[in-house]
Protein backbone atom coordinates (compact mmCIF):
# COMPACT_ATOMS: atom_id res chain seq x y z
CA UNK A 1 0.00 0.00 0.00
CA UNK A 2 1.34 3.26 -0.54
CA UNK A 3 2.47 5.44 2.21
CA UNK A 4 0.10 8.65 1.53
CA UNK A 5 0.09 10.34 5.11
CA UNK A 6 4.24 11.16 5.39
CA UNK A 7 4.72 12.06 1.37
CA UNK A 8 1.23 14.28 1.27
CA UNK A 9 2.38 16.27 4.54
CA UNK A 10 5.09 17.54 2.61
CA UNK A 11 7.83 15.60 3.43
CA UNK A 12 9.39 12.42 0.61
CA UNK A 13 9.69 8.80 1.85
CA UNK A 14 12.75 9.72 3.82
CA UNK A 15 11.49 11.97 5.92
CA UNK A 16 13.71 15.32 4.09
CA UNK A 17 11.32 18.65 4.21
CA UNK A 18 10.39 19.34 0.45
CA UNK A 19 10.53 22.84 -1.28
CA UNK A 20 7.50 23.72 -3.72
CA UNK A 21 5.40 20.56 -2.55
CA UNK A 22 2.69 22.72 -0.80
CA UNK A 23 1.67 25.05 -3.74
CA UNK A 24 0.37 21.10 -5.44
CA UNK A 25 -2.56 21.65 -2.53
CA UNK A 26 -3.58 25.26 -5.48
CA UNK A 27 -6.40 23.24 -7.34
CA UNK A 28 -6.05 26.13 -10.10
CA UNK A 29 -1.77 24.81 -10.30
CA UNK A 30 -2.09 23.43 -13.74
CA UNK A 31 -4.21 25.58 -15.11
CA UNK A 32 -0.28 27.18 -15.12
CA UNK A 33 1.40 25.68 -18.33
CA UNK A 34 4.77 26.89 -17.05
CA UNK A 35 3.60 24.72 -14.20
CA UNK A 36 2.36 21.61 -16.25
CA UNK A 37 5.80 22.03 -17.77
CA UNK A 38 8.24 21.76 -14.47
CA UNK A 39 6.32 19.22 -12.86
CA UNK A 40 6.29 16.93 -16.03
CA UNK A 41 10.53 17.08 -15.19
CA UNK A 42 10.54 16.38 -11.93
CA UNK A 43 12.43 13.58 -9.53
CA UNK A 44 13.05 12.05 -6.45
CA UNK A 45 11.25 13.52 -3.57
CA UNK A 46 9.49 16.44 -5.55
CA UNK A 47 8.06 13.33 -7.94
CA UNK A 48 6.83 11.73 -4.35
CA UNK A 49 4.90 14.90 -3.50
CA UNK A 50 3.32 14.81 -6.85
CA UNK A 51 2.55 11.06 -6.71
CA UNK A 52 1.00 11.57 -2.97
CA UNK A 53 -1.11 14.43 -4.12
CA UNK A 54 -2.61 13.00 -7.16
CA UNK A 55 -3.46 9.62 -5.09
CA UNK A 56 -5.06 12.17 -2.45
CA UNK A 57 -7.06 13.77 -5.30
CA UNK A 58 -8.40 10.26 -7.01
CA UNK A 59 -9.07 9.32 -3.71
CA UNK A 60 -11.53 12.48 -2.78
CA UNK A 61 -13.26 11.42 -5.89
CA UNK A 62 -13.35 7.77 -6.53
CA UNK A 63 -12.19 5.95 -3.20
CA UNK A 64 -10.14 3.35 -3.14
CA UNK A 65 -12.02 2.32 -6.18
CA UNK A 66 -10.24 1.35 -9.57
CA UNK A 67 -11.94 0.45 -12.84
CA UNK A 68 -11.64 -2.72 -14.34
CA UNK A 69 -12.29 -3.28 -18.19
CA UNK A 70 -12.44 -6.52 -20.25
CA UNK A 71 -10.92 -5.74 -23.71
CA UNK A 72 -12.19 -7.78 -26.86
CA UNK A 73 -9.19 -7.35 -29.82
CA UNK A 74 -11.66 -7.15 -32.93
CA UNK A 75 -9.50 -7.46 -35.69
CA UNK A 76 -5.83 -6.33 -36.68
CA UNK A 77 -6.21 -5.11 -39.97
CA UNK A 78 -5.41 -1.31 -40.34
CA UNK A 79 -5.66 1.15 -42.97
CA UNK A 80 -3.50 4.01 -40.87
CA UNK A 81 0.10 3.66 -41.18
CA UNK A 82 1.58 5.15 -38.34
CA UNK A 83 5.62 4.86 -37.86
CA UNK A 84 5.31 3.11 -34.13
CA UNK A 85 2.82 0.59 -34.72
CA UNK A 86 3.33 -2.87 -35.96
CA UNK A 87 -0.54 -3.07 -37.17
CA UNK A 88 0.59 -0.48 -39.41
CA UNK A 89 -0.93 -0.35 -43.66
CA UNK A 90 2.56 -1.48 -44.35
CA UNK A 91 2.85 -4.75 -42.51
CA UNK A 92 -0.32 -5.89 -43.89
CA UNK A 93 0.72 -8.07 -46.11
CA UNK A 94 3.39 -9.58 -43.73
CA UNK A 95 1.26 -10.41 -40.60
CA UNK A 96 -1.46 -12.67 -39.92
CA UNK A 97 -4.69 -11.28 -40.37
CA UNK A 98 -7.54 -11.55 -37.91
CA UNK A 99 -11.06 -10.43 -37.49
CA UNK A 100 -13.56 -12.03 -35.23
CA UNK A 101 -16.48 -13.54 -35.89
CA UNK A 102 -19.68 -12.27 -34.01
CA UNK A 103 -20.31 -15.64 -32.16
CA UNK A 104 -16.93 -15.19 -31.21
CA UNK A 105 -17.51 -11.65 -29.81
CA UNK A 106 -20.44 -12.88 -27.89
CA UNK A 107 -18.66 -15.86 -25.97
CA UNK A 108 -15.75 -13.53 -25.57
CA UNK A 109 -18.27 -11.39 -23.81
CA UNK A 110 -19.72 -13.56 -21.93
CA UNK A 111 -16.24 -14.43 -19.89
CA UNK A 112 -15.85 -10.64 -19.40
CA UNK A 113 -19.46 -10.92 -17.61
CA UNK A 114 -18.69 -13.76 -15.77
CA UNK A 115 -15.38 -12.08 -14.82
CA UNK A 116 -17.59 -9.66 -12.83
CA UNK A 117 -16.31 -6.86 -15.13
CA UNK A 118 -19.16 -4.67 -16.73
CA UNK A 119 -17.31 -2.84 -19.23
CA UNK A 120 -16.63 -4.60 -22.40
CA UNK A 121 -14.11 -2.07 -24.12
CA UNK A 122 -14.01 -3.08 -28.18
CA UNK A 123 -10.27 -2.12 -29.98
CA UNK A 124 -9.34 -2.51 -33.37
CA UNK A 125 -7.51 -1.00 -36.09
CA UNK A 126 -9.03 1.41 -37.94
CA UNK A 127 -11.05 0.19 -40.83
CA UNK A 128 -14.52 0.79 -41.77
CA UNK A 129 -15.89 -2.80 -41.31
CA UNK A 130 -15.81 -2.54 -37.65
CA UNK A 131 -18.68 -0.27 -37.20
CA UNK A 132 -21.32 -3.07 -38.71
CA UNK A 133 -19.58 -5.80 -36.87
CA UNK A 134 -19.47 -3.99 -33.44
CA UNK A 135 -22.53 -1.73 -34.02
CA UNK A 136 -24.96 -4.55 -34.58
CA UNK A 137 -23.80 -7.21 -31.84
CA UNK A 138 -24.41 -3.99 -28.93
CA UNK A 139 -28.18 -4.52 -28.69
CA UNK A 140 -27.50 -8.46 -27.88
CA UNK A 141 -24.69 -7.48 -25.89
CA UNK A 142 -27.00 -5.13 -23.55
CA UNK A 143 -29.66 -7.67 -23.89
CA UNK A 144 -27.04 -10.26 -22.14
CA UNK A 145 -26.04 -8.48 -19.66
CA UNK A 146 -29.27 -8.01 -17.75
CA UNK A 147 -27.69 -4.96 -15.61
CA UNK A 148 -26.12 -1.82 -16.29
CA UNK A 149 -23.19 -2.21 -18.91
CA UNK A 150 -20.60 0.41 -20.48
CA UNK A 151 -19.90 -0.38 -23.82
CA UNK A 152 -16.73 1.53 -24.95
CA UNK A 153 -15.12 1.86 -28.36
CA UNK A 154 -11.44 2.28 -29.70
CA UNK A 155 -11.86 1.69 -33.23
CA UNK A 156 -10.00 4.94 -34.62
CA UNK A 157 -11.47 8.06 -36.54
CA UNK A 158 -15.11 7.64 -38.32
CA UNK A 159 -17.74 9.76 -39.95
CA UNK A 160 -20.27 11.22 -38.09
CA UNK A 161 -22.66 8.80 -39.31
CA UNK A 162 -20.84 6.13 -37.87
CA UNK A 163 -20.79 7.71 -35.06
CA UNK A 164 -23.98 8.60 -34.87
CA UNK A 165 -25.23 4.82 -35.73
CA UNK A 166 -22.73 3.56 -32.78
CA UNK A 167 -24.37 5.92 -30.11
CA UNK A 168 -27.54 4.93 -31.47
CA UNK A 169 -26.78 1.29 -30.70
CA UNK A 170 -25.88 2.22 -27.17
CA UNK A 171 -22.16 2.62 -27.00
CA UNK A 172 -21.64 4.24 -24.13
CA UNK A 173 -17.95 5.78 -24.76
CA UNK A 174 -15.28 5.88 -26.81
CA UNK A 175 -11.11 5.91 -26.59
CA UNK A 176 -9.83 8.43 -29.46
CA UNK A 177 -5.84 9.20 -28.92
CA UNK A 178 -5.04 12.01 -30.06
CA UNK A 179 -1.41 10.21 -29.94
CA UNK A 180 0.57 13.69 -30.13
CA UNK A 181 -0.90 17.21 -29.99
CA UNK A 182 2.01 18.85 -32.19
CA UNK A 183 0.64 18.81 -35.38
CA UNK A 184 3.67 18.66 -37.21
CA UNK A 185 5.15 15.15 -35.58
CA UNK A 186 1.30 13.78 -35.47
CA UNK A 187 1.51 13.82 -38.95
CA UNK A 188 5.07 12.58 -39.55
CA UNK A 189 3.73 9.78 -37.43
CA UNK A 190 0.26 8.72 -37.91
CA UNK A 191 0.61 10.24 -41.93
CA UNK A 192 -3.19 10.99 -41.55
CA UNK A 193 -4.53 14.57 -40.61
CA UNK A 194 -4.47 15.99 -37.29
CA UNK A 195 -7.37 17.94 -37.70
CA UNK A 196 -9.40 15.17 -39.24
CA UNK A 197 -8.04 13.63 -35.72
CA UNK A 198 -9.64 16.24 -33.64
CA UNK A 199 -12.65 16.84 -35.63
CA UNK A 200 -13.38 12.96 -34.68
CA UNK A 201 -13.12 14.00 -30.88
CA UNK A 202 -15.20 17.31 -31.28
CA UNK A 203 -18.04 15.26 -32.85
CA UNK A 204 -17.77 12.13 -30.26
CA UNK A 205 -17.91 14.96 -27.35
CA UNK A 206 -20.59 16.51 -29.28
CA UNK A 207 -22.53 13.25 -29.80
CA UNK A 208 -22.27 12.65 -26.05
CA UNK A 209 -20.27 9.86 -25.67
CA UNK A 210 -18.11 9.71 -22.62
CA UNK A 211 -14.43 10.43 -23.94
CA UNK A 212 -10.92 9.57 -24.10
CA UNK A 213 -7.79 10.67 -25.54
CA UNK A 214 -4.25 10.26 -24.94
CA UNK A 215 -0.73 10.39 -25.73
CA UNK A 216 2.41 8.25 -26.68
CA UNK A 217 5.18 9.75 -24.33
CA UNK A 218 8.75 9.75 -26.07
CA UNK A 219 8.65 9.81 -29.62
CA UNK A 220 11.08 10.85 -31.75
CA UNK A 221 11.24 14.72 -31.82
CA UNK A 222 8.85 15.41 -28.98
CA UNK A 223 9.51 18.21 -26.21
CA UNK A 224 8.04 18.59 -22.80
CA UNK A 225 6.60 21.41 -23.79
CA UNK A 226 4.30 19.20 -26.60
CA UNK A 227 3.73 17.06 -23.28
CA UNK A 228 2.14 20.00 -21.44
CA UNK A 229 -0.40 20.72 -24.79
CA UNK A 230 -0.95 16.80 -24.65
CA UNK A 231 -2.63 17.86 -21.40
CA UNK A 232 -4.40 21.08 -22.34
CA UNK A 233 -5.80 19.47 -25.44
CA UNK A 234 -7.56 16.80 -22.86
CA UNK A 235 -8.37 19.81 -20.88
CA UNK A 236 -9.68 22.04 -23.52
CA UNK A 237 -12.15 19.26 -25.21
CA UNK A 238 -14.08 18.32 -22.35
CA UNK A 239 -12.64 14.47 -22.25
CA UNK A 240 -13.52 11.91 -19.41
CA UNK A 241 -10.89 9.99 -19.86
CA UNK A 242 -7.03 10.26 -20.54
CA UNK A 243 -4.03 8.31 -20.79
CA UNK A 244 -0.37 8.12 -21.38
CA UNK A 245 1.48 5.41 -22.30
CA UNK A 246 5.75 5.66 -22.75
CA UNK A 247 6.52 5.14 -26.72
CA UNK A 248 7.48 1.20 -27.18
CA UNK A 249 10.41 1.30 -30.25
CA UNK A 250 8.70 -1.95 -31.81
CA UNK A 251 9.89 -4.27 -34.37
CA UNK A 252 8.77 -4.06 -38.34
CA UNK A 253 8.19 -0.29 -37.64
CA UNK A 254 10.71 2.44 -38.84
CA UNK A 255 11.15 3.60 -35.62
CA UNK A 256 12.30 0.33 -34.27
CA UNK A 257 15.56 1.91 -33.50
CA UNK A 258 14.91 4.67 -31.42
CA UNK A 259 14.89 5.18 -28.14
CA UNK A 260 12.41 4.04 -25.42
CA UNK A 261 9.82 6.56 -23.91
CA UNK A 262 11.24 7.55 -19.89
CA UNK A 263 8.49 5.87 -17.62
CA UNK A 264 8.82 8.16 -15.55
CA UNK A 265 7.94 10.68 -17.86
CA UNK A 266 4.93 9.22 -18.18
CA UNK A 267 3.99 8.51 -14.63
CA UNK A 268 4.70 12.50 -14.27
CA UNK A 269 1.98 12.78 -16.76
CA UNK A 270 -0.56 10.42 -15.22
CA UNK A 271 -0.40 12.42 -11.75
CA UNK A 272 -0.32 15.82 -13.45
CA UNK A 273 -3.93 14.74 -15.37
CA UNK A 274 -5.07 13.53 -12.08
CA UNK A 275 -4.44 16.64 -10.07
CA UNK A 276 -5.55 18.56 -13.63
CA UNK A 277 -9.28 16.97 -13.40
CA UNK A 278 -9.62 14.78 -9.96
CA UNK A 279 -12.61 13.11 -12.07
CA UNK A 280 -10.90 11.56 -14.81
CA UNK A 281 -10.80 8.11 -15.60
CA UNK A 282 -6.75 7.44 -16.28
CA UNK A 283 -5.54 4.18 -17.08
CA UNK A 284 -2.85 2.67 -16.04
CA UNK A 285 -1.44 1.03 -18.97
CA UNK A 286 0.02 -2.35 -20.51
CA UNK A 287 3.33 -0.60 -21.98
CA UNK A 288 4.06 0.59 -18.22
CA UNK A 289 4.23 -2.80 -17.52
CA UNK A 290 6.11 -3.62 -20.90
CA UNK A 291 8.79 -1.41 -20.07
CA UNK A 292 9.12 -1.83 -16.33
CA UNK A 293 8.35 -4.91 -14.47
CA UNK A 294 5.80 -3.33 -11.69
CA UNK A 295 5.03 -0.71 -14.25
CA UNK A 296 1.30 -1.11 -13.56
CA UNK A 297 1.41 -0.71 -9.81
CA UNK A 298 3.97 2.67 -10.47
CA UNK A 299 0.59 3.73 -12.75
CA UNK A 300 -1.50 3.04 -9.73
CA UNK A 301 0.80 5.27 -7.34
CA UNK A 302 0.85 8.04 -9.48
CA UNK A 303 -2.57 8.32 -9.62
CA UNK A 304 -4.30 6.68 -12.17
CA UNK A 305 -7.67 4.34 -11.44
CA UNK A 306 -8.34 1.87 -14.49
CA UNK A 307 -7.08 -1.30 -15.46
CA UNK A 308 -7.72 -3.29 -18.89
CA UNK A 309 -7.82 -7.10 -18.73
CA UNK A 310 -7.33 -8.57 -22.12
CA UNK A 311 -9.71 -11.45 -23.12
CA UNK A 312 -9.13 -11.96 -26.83
CA UNK A 313 -8.82 -15.40 -27.54
CA UNK A 314 -5.56 -16.52 -27.25
CA UNK A 315 -4.18 -17.54 -30.97
CA UNK A 316 -5.96 -13.85 -32.09
CA UNK A 317 -3.99 -12.10 -29.43
CA UNK A 318 -0.96 -13.18 -30.63
CA UNK A 319 -1.33 -11.49 -33.73
CA UNK A 320 -2.69 -8.06 -32.66
CA UNK A 321 1.01 -6.58 -32.67
CA UNK A 322 0.23 -3.22 -31.02
CA UNK A 323 3.88 -3.01 -29.68
CA UNK A 324 5.07 -6.73 -31.51
CA UNK A 325 5.11 -9.81 -30.74
CA UNK A 326 6.21 -9.68 -26.80
CA UNK A 327 3.34 -6.91 -25.75
CA UNK A 328 2.49 -7.88 -21.76
CA UNK A 329 -1.25 -8.98 -22.19
CA UNK A 330 -2.87 -8.10 -18.89
CA UNK A 331 -4.72 -10.92 -17.21
CA UNK A 332 -7.34 -10.97 -14.76
CA UNK A 333 -5.22 -12.53 -11.74
CA UNK A 334 -2.96 -9.57 -12.39
CA UNK A 335 -4.81 -6.97 -12.26
CA UNK A 336 -6.71 -8.44 -8.66
CA UNK A 337 -3.06 -8.67 -7.34
CA UNK A 338 -1.80 -4.93 -8.16
CA UNK A 339 -4.76 -3.75 -7.23
CA UNK A 340 -4.89 -5.29 -3.60
CA UNK A 341 -0.70 -4.54 -3.68
CA UNK A 342 -2.07 -0.81 -3.84
CA UNK A 343 -4.67 -1.40 -1.01
CA UNK A 344 -7.62 -0.11 -4.04
CA UNK A 345 -10.65 -2.34 -4.76
CA UNK A 346 -11.82 -3.87 -8.23
CA UNK A 347 -14.75 -2.01 -9.39
CA UNK A 348 -17.33 -1.07 -11.81
CA UNK A 349 -18.06 1.37 -14.78
CA UNK A 350 -18.62 4.69 -13.59
CA UNK A 351 -20.40 5.46 -17.05
CA UNK A 352 -22.67 2.12 -17.05
CA UNK A 353 -26.46 2.75 -17.58
S1 LIG B 1 -1.71 2.76 -33.90
FE1 LIG B 1 -3.83 2.24 -34.40
S2 LIG B 1 -4.28 3.54 -36.19
FE2 LIG B 1 -2.06 3.48 -36.01
S3 LIG B 1 -1.42 1.80 -37.35
FE3 LIG B 1 -1.64 0.95 -35.28
S4 LIG B 1 -3.71 0.14 -35.19
FE4 LIG B 1 -3.60 1.53 -36.95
Amino acid sequence: MFNDTVAFAGHSRNGRQQVGGSELSDPDLFWDRDAIVRWLQVSGAEQDLLFAAARSAREQVYGRRVIVRGLVEVTNLCRVNCEFCPMRRDNTKQNTIFQLTPDQILEVVSEIKAAGINIVFFQAGEVGKTTRLVGDLIPEIQTRFESPVELLLCLGNKTDAEYEFLKKQGATSYILKHETSDPDLNERMRHSSFEERMRCLRTLVRLGFKVGTGAIVGLPGQSVESLADDLELARDIGAHMVSASPFIPAPDTPLAGYPAGDVELTLNFIAIARLMNPSWLIPSVSALERRQGGGQLNGLAAGANVLTVNFTPQLEQEKYLIYGKDRYVVRNDHVTQIVRQAGLERAHSVFAA
